[in-house]
């Protein structure tokens, strides 16, 4: 079944876009199952889960850290993991940069942009970020490196409603790339779409989805 849904999925999206396979509350067994099947990139949202999973399977996957992340937790997670999507402020990137620093490593970073409607997402907007870009503190981190944006759009069956997030969110990917990143070939992510609104995610752009329950069945 995983196996089916990932050459499925394989065939669907585009080359250039890279799956996240989320593997929240499912079991390491379906992650190797997944890994079998040749997927590489995995996605977790809790600190304590990814930190058991890792240790229980091989070090061969690219562990993606996709949800909310408490400054105070990043350690746990600097050792090993590739890359942290939900940054959302300088103070967590400063840690994480610290973190990564003291295992001789570098973390991919995306920004989160807040582009839903509603107030539950987390996420930073547009004034916040180039704060951030343009902090000097920010210029000075070596160990992080910020390769693109994140963001989630609200829930609801308005598509128009959703492709207009889609939108906002490329726009300031571009904006971003031209001002801060423009000879940085690294900054390239656009890490939009879940599983129920991917299509449209790729149609606005995305060349990063995190995909779910359409891949490990319903939570
Ligand atoms: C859970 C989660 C996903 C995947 O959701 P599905 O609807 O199961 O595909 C993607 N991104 C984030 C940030 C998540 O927390």
């Amino acid at each position: 079944m995983i196996e089916q849904r990932l050459s499925e999925l394989r065939n669907e999206i585009p080359k250039d876009v890279t799956l996240v396979a989320v593997s929240k509350t499912k079991p390491s067994s379906n992650i190797q199952t997944a890994f079998d099947a040749g997927q590489r990139i995995f996605g977790e949202n809790k600190v304590q889960e990814l930190v058991t999973k890792h240790e229980e399977l091989t070090d061969e996957i690219q562990w993606h850290f996709i949800g909310h992340l408490q400054s105070n937790k990043v350690k746990y997670i600097a050792p090993f993991v590739e890359m942290i999507h939900a940054v959302d402020s300088l103070k967590l990137l400063k840690e994480i940069n610290k973190q990564a620093l003291k295992h001789h490593r570098t973390i991919d970073c995306l920004l989160q942009f807040h582009i839903a409607q509603e107030d539950s997402k987390f996420g930073l907007d547009f004034e916040s970020a180039q704060e951030i870009l343009t902090s000097r503190e920010f210029v000075e981190m070596q160990n992080i490196n910020v390769t693109g944006v994140m963001g989630m759009a609200t829930f609801t069956t308005n598509e128009e409603q959703i492709r207009d997030e889609f939108q906002n969110l490329e726009n300031y990917f571009n904006v971003i790339k031209s001002h801060y990143f423009k000879f940085n070939n690294a900054f390239k992510h656009i890490s939009m779409g879940m599983s129920g609104d991917y299509k449209l995610a790729i149609e606005e752009g995305s060349n990063m989805v995190r995909l779910g329950s359409t891949i490990f069945g319903e939570r």
